[in-house]
């Protein structure tokens, strides 16, 4: 049983609480027993209906994923759908007053159970939100969220939480309208009763917080040409960011205005229509699993070092105040890590605590953080040209140039400043963490750290080990990750790690497939059409070409000649065309970004590789690379790859990431392919690898 109803006083408490979980879900049991016990008061004249939660921080998480996920079949899903919608609307209908009383995160079919009651009061609980992210797993609201909400806080309001499917805090949703009264957690029961006697006193009456909109926003919410304004913006706007990808904004919109002026009947039945129909894509499938992926790697422990607790750490050191420095200390500031920044003169210093700064300014200017916040935050870094301060540091990020010897240099030095506790890290995106290890004083202390660009905005790390990393330190290392809201990743030592390995072979196939024919900017249209965030060229561009090429070459001394970088890479490289660093690449970037001639001039005439073929070696070249990481057992799973790879590159979610899309096309298709591939090119780049033919031999899938 997780739903139980009491009643006191004229005055009925259901109080969902499921066993042996943290949080509650409304699966189908749970709708049952809910819907039974609501069936049960419906000829009664209780005073007041509460609706409550005995978790912490939780009120209703949702409606079961896992059920959702297992549905397979349109008809079965509308039924599930309609299911839960019965279910609200007896409480909708229940001739006394109800009050959902929430005082954790109510989302999804959570939110909609609260929409259902008559009133809603919150707390100022900072762990609440509430919200309908369903779009987020690939279909719409399915328990009457979209005839509802609109109906409760006006089209325009409802629409940007629906089609963004991002949940709101207490202060937001009080002010929407969304809840009627915000309450201290302390003495919330008490206020509940007041709560009570107040609407008790007046029933039939709402006594509503919110004022209506007034002018525009009422005429966008309520006339009907303001509303066709409204959903004639959001479709453009969803277009824009979705890039036609993802189906369920758009289906959201679609469900809102067809049934804005129809019966609850009517409109539930859209909606669940409308639900059952997105719930059983691929992509809903997708999304759904990178969902758990996402929830796995947010909690992922290290295997083999359950009973090792994280040392924890408060204070830190960042060496090397370039890009990534800079980023790192904003990064560390802002989650409340004290920063000593080092560099080897004052000017780099200054450099970097105003690249942190930039990264603050910005967030103030979206009305993220307040300049006192800023002003305290900043605080945190202090500048400085020696090791002082280091002493009593917990964690060293080195994040000097990416060259061996300095590194190497660097490593020697502060592990004779540092306390014998402290992990020392390097941020490098090629070399060998190993040889850094080989020079510490403590060996089992250095691990691999790896931020990506832009700091503040990528969300992965890869946590690379060496022979000598002891578990305590990754333990200290992966749950600082998780401190810092990044997710951790656990990658051996080998040249590339993970993502920097998949990927580069993907920019030098594009370069390859350049080299044969076509456009510079057709090219990485293709991968934009296949739902990369962006182009080949596009992403050189950004990076600098003479980053990728130099990591290319790590990566073909280290892992053989298919890495040896594109020929035409060769003509770029003297003539400085390094990206947008150098104001010309593959484009040139002024005002408008154009095409750059010079670099379009030493492509073949006349040759062209079509779309089709262009993305199968693009993409097949880096599955099989990911193939040859699982092989080498550089992650230990598809998970890792997949994850690392949306994370990190911005692969499609919505294609669930590299290794799921692999199996999408299947293995067979794979390996003909990839052995077509390679009697045509014979340089056994696209070789399949012993790992992929394992599988084809065992009939068996990347994921089985
Ligand atoms: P950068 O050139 O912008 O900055 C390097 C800084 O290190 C400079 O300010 C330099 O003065 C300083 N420095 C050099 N030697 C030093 C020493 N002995 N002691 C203290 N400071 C020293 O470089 P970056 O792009 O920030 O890259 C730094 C590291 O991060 C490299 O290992 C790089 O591979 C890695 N990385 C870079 C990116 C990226 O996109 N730029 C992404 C991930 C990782």
């Amino acid at each position: 049983m997780s739903v139980f109803y009491k009643e006191e006083a004229n005055i009925g408490t259901v109080t969902f609480d499921a066993p042996d979980s943290k949080v509650n879900v409304l699966n189908a049991d749970t709708l049952i027993g809910f819907g039974t016990i609501l069936d049960g008061l419906k000829n009664k004249n209780l005073k007041a209906l509460v609706i409550q939660s005995a978790k912490k921080d939780i009120f209703i998480a949702g409606a079961d994923i896992k059920e959702i996920e297992n549905i397979t079949d349109e008809a079965d899903a509308k039924a599930k759908a309609q299911a839960g919608q019965r279910v609200m609307d007896t409480l909708e209908d229940l001739p006394f007053p109800t009050v959902a009383v929430i005082d954790g995160a109510a989302l999804g079919g959570g939110c909609e159970l609260a929409l259902a009651c008559r009133w809603r009061v919150m707390t100022f609980n900072d762990k609440i939100r509430i919200g309908l992210p369903e779009v987020n797993l690939g279909f719409v609201p399915g328990f009457g969220g979209t005839y509802r909400l609109p109906r409760l806080i006006g089209l325009q309001q409802a629409m940007k939480m629906i089609v963004s499917g991002v949940p709101v805090n207490p202060q937001a949703a009080f002010k929407s309208g969304l809840v009627d009264r915000l309450y201290p957690a302390v003495g919330l029961q008490e206020s509940v009763r007041e709560f009570i006697e107040e609407i008790a006193a007046e029933p039939g009456k709402r006594v509503l917080m919110r004022k209506g909109p007034k002018g525009l926003a009422a005429f966008l919410d309520n006339h009907p040409l303001g509303r066709m304004v409204v959903y004639k913006k959001t479709i453009e706007s969803v277009q824009k960011a979705t890039k036609g990808f993802y189906p369920a904004p758009l289906k959201a919109v679609d469900v809102i205005r067809k049934s804005q002026y129809l019966s609850r009947e009517q409109a539930l039945d859209i909606e669940s229509g409308a639900f059952a129909q997105l719930a059983v894509t691929p992509i809903s499938k997708n999304l759904v699993r990178l969902f758990y992926l996402t929830e796995k790697y947010k909690k992922l422990s290290v295997s083999g070092a359950e009973g090792i607790k994280p040392a924890a750490m408060s204070k830190a050191a960042v060496i090397g105040a370039g890009v990534m420095g800079g980023g790192i200390a904003q990064l560390l500031s802002n989650r409340g890590v004290w920063t000593r920044l080092k560099d080897i003169n004052h000017e780099a210093i200054a450099k970097g605590l105003a690249a942190a700064y930039d990264v603050y300014k910005h967030a103030m200017k979206r009305r993220k953080a307040r300049p006192h916040e800023v002003a305290a935050k900043m605080a945190m870094i202090t500048g400085t040209v020696d090791y002082s301060g280091f002493a009593d540091v917990d964690i060293v990020i080195e994040a000097v140039v990416e060259n061996l010897d300095i590194k190497q240099k660097v490593f020697a030095q502060v592990s004779q400043v540092v306390s014998p506790k402290a992990v020392l890290a390097s941020n490098t995106s090629s070399l060998s963490v190993t040889e850094m290890a080989r020079v510490a004083k403590d060996p089992a202390r250095v691990i691999g750290f790896h931020f990506f660009n832009p700091v503040h905005r990528m969300p992965l790390i890869e946590i690379i080990t060496t022979e000598f990393t002891s578990q305590q330190t990754l333990v200290a290392t992966v749950a600082f990750a998780r401190k810092l809201g990044k997710t951790p990743v656990v990658v051996k030592d080998a040249p590339g790690f993970l993502v920097n390995r998949i990927l580069l072979g993907y920019i030098n196939e594009a370069g390859r497939i350049l080299s044969e024919g076509g456009t510079i900017d057709e090219i990485d249209r293709f991968a934009v059409n296949f739902g990369l965030p962006m182009g080949p060229f596009t992403l050189s561009d950004e990076v600098g070409l003479d980053v990728g090429v130099k990591v290319l070459h790590v990566l073909e001394a280290g892992l053989g000649p298919r890495f040896k970088p594109a020929s035409i890479f060769d003509g770029i490289l003297p003539k400085k065309l390094l990206g947008k660093k150098s104001g010309k690449g593959f484009y040139i970037h002024g005002k408008k970004r154009t095409v750059n001639n010079e670099v379009q001039a030493l492509v073949k005439a006349g040759g062209k590789v079509t779309e089709h073929e262009a993305i199968e070696r693009m993409i097949y070249i880096m599955i099989n690379e990911a193939a040859l990481v699982l092989q080498e057992k550089v992650v230990d799973g598809p998970d890792a790859v997949d994850i690392g790879m949306i994370m990190g590159t911005g692969f499609p979610p919505f294609r669930g990431g590299l290794l799921r899309y692999a199996d999408s096309i299947g293995i067979d298709t794979l390996m003909e392919r990839l052995e077509a591939l390679e009697s045509r090119f014979q340089d056994g780049r696209f070789k399949p690898c012993d790992y992929i033919l394992e599988l084809k031999k065992n009939g068996r899938q990347f994921y089985t």
